[in-house]
């Protein structure tokens, strides 16, 4: 193991064999971990129950990552700037959903080698995963940002019975491709599950990915939250020039690692569709989706595009969603659109692409 490691990431079972190793009692590793992931401690210094020769950092680094700077849109959608050690820029995004209740949308990677067509993030070039710690971290981020201005009163699951204020759910389509950076992503997600920690349901969770057909039913047997798929065509010859990802695992061969994913009763995909005005929003796409749905247990998120500087698509007409929605749910699919959020400060879907703030 590496000299200083990273406690932040680190499982409990690692954690305590590292502390046992450094002769320290077992039970101070729980009392580290409460500290890094219940109470969110971003340094040794707020840890005043672990004794002083604990807390000097030979026992390890408690990573993180430094926040730059909060920006806020006119709908209450905010834009945490954060950057790592190492100096890469990224960003995680809370949105209302009201009675102080916060979505989180989570980066995985700093930039994505996707390459999909209509994504302010593939325009990146740099592509690098975040570590465990640098994932969780932004929700310890959000958290604490949340906490400081007063917007919420208690610490997530402070008191049985208390209304759920805070962050509540996660999705992780922020920057990245969740399924691309496996390893870090499904330990992330057990740390933010774990009781011990920030104790998320795993229907809380929600992780987004292109279609990396070969990771999906791994995803599925190691985590049990929820699957979001980015399907965005209603045809091959148009996800193959939307999302090059198409031509490796085309559009018959990830409905069927869908329909054969390991999932409980009742339990549904949710199958996202960016709608890109004269692209894929005609009656012909709309037509099709049932088609290529059948047999997956899926809701529909329709996605309407969220322009950016440089894009080369438009947002589609409002009668062109109305359409969509109504043609989906006579053929019995539940569909939803998603609000855009935060577009006046560059925070909707698609639009993370680590441009400095205004
Ligand atoms: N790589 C994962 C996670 C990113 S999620 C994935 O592709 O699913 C981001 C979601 O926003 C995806 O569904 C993506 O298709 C969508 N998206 C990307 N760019 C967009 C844009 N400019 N406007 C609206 N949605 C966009």
């Amino acid at each position: 193991m590496d000299e200083t490691p990273d406690l932040k990431s680190l499982d409990l079972d690692a954690l305590t064999a590292h502390v046992v190793a450094q002769g320290h009692k077992k039970y101070r590793a729980l009392q580290l971990f409460q500290w890094m992931h219940g109470k969110c401690a971003a340094s040794y210094d707020e840890m005043s129950d672990l004794p002083k020769e604990m807390r000097t950092g030979s026992l390890g680094r408690i990573g993180g990552l430094t926040l730059d700077g909060v920006m806020e849109s006119v709908d209450g959608t905010r834009k945490l700037l954060l950057r790592t050690a190492a100096g890469d820029r990224l960003e995680s995004v809370v949105i209302p959903m009201g009675k102080g209740r916060w979505t989180q949308c989570v980066s995985s990677q700093v930039g994505c080698k996707m390459g999909c067509d209509f994504c302010a993030t593939a325009e990146m070039s740099k592509r690098k995963n975040l570590t465990v710690s640098e994932i969780i971290d932004q929700i310890y981020s959000a958290r604490r940002v949340l906490q400081g201005d007063g917007r919420i009163q208690t610490a997530k699951g402070a008191a049985e019975g208390d209304d759920e204020v805070g962050v509540v759910n996660l999705v992780f389509m922020g920057r990245g491709e969740p399924l691309d950076n496996f390893d870090n992503l499904t330990k992330a997600l057990w740390m933010l599950m774990h009781p011990k920690g920030q104790a998320f349901g795993q229907r809380r969770i929600t992780v987004s990915t292109v279609g990396l057909v070969p990771r999906i039913h791994e995803f599925g047997r190691t985590v049990p939250v929820n699957l979001a798929v980015s399907l965005n065509a209603s045809c091959d010859e148009q996800r193959n020039a939307l999302m090059p990802i198409n031509r490796k695992y085309p559009i018959e061969v990830l409905m069927e690692t869908l329909r054969t994913f390991p999932m409980a009763a009742r339990r549904r995909i949710f199958v996202e569709y960016v709608m890109l005005g004269g692209v894929n929003d005609a009656n012909e796409d709309a037509s099709r989706l049932p088609e290529l749905l059948r047999g997956v247990k899926a809701k529909v998120n329709l996605i309407p595009f969220n322009p950016y500087p440089g894009s080369r698509y438009r947002s589609p007409e409002p009668e062109r969603i109305l359409y969509f929605v109504d043609k989906l749910m006579k053929a019995g699919i539940q569909t939803n659109v998603r609000e855009p959020k935060g577009r006046d400060i560059q925070a909707a879907c698609g639009m993370l692409d680590g441009a400095k703030p205004l």
